[in-house]
């Protein structure tokens, strides 16, 4: 087989590929149904060898910004389902940029929190949604949560105001 033949063979296959790819991504999940000791005979010999391991380095190095987009997508498509759950927007000031908002424990239980959930970031908030939207937890803005931590109070929700005059 010529060079040439081989670059048509090729595209060939890449054609007949995607016109019947549906059928056979069911023809391959079949298979490995029915084979299901070969699948695991394979996984095991790639394990052993560190091939998988290898391939996978070489393709999230390829398609890293790829995957870094895609994560990116995830982390704000959740944040906007999380916020959007409670209200869309800062439970004290209304505020509603997502840059500005973020996951609070109402009744202050945050460090209890962590320590038996281990979840944190996304997977906290995915966590949250799941749940559908428990009390225990609220959307506040940067301003409203730190004003929180260190005054025990929000300016917003006071009558009396420390300025400078
Ligand atoms: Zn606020
Ligand atoms: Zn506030």
């Amino acid at each position: 087989m010529t060079y040439k033949d081989r670059i048509i063979q090729k595209k060939y296959q890449c054609e007949y590929y995607s016109k019947n790819k549906n059928k056979l991504k069911k023809c391959h999940a079949k298979w490995r149904f029915n084979n299901k000791d070969k699948v695991r005979m394979y996984k095991e010999r790639d394990l052993a060898s560190g091939m998988n391991t290898i391939y996978g380095k070489k393709y999230r190095l390829k398609h890293k910004e790829y995957h870094k987009k895609r994560k990116q997508l995830y982390v704000r498509r959740m944040k906007k389902i999380l916020v959007a759950g409670y209200g869309g927007k800062c439970e004290c000031c209304g505020e509603k940029n997502l840059e500005f908002l973020a996951l609070d424990h109402r009744y202050g239980d945050g460090a209890k929190d962590r320590k038996e959930n281990k979840r944190r970031g996304t997977s906290l908030h995915k966590y949250v949604i799941d749940l559908g939207f428990p009390r225990r937890y609220r959307i506040l803005c940067h301003n409203c949560n730190m004003a929180l931590g260190f005054y025990g109070y929000c300016p917003h929700k006071r009558r009396k105001k420390w300025i400078v005059k």
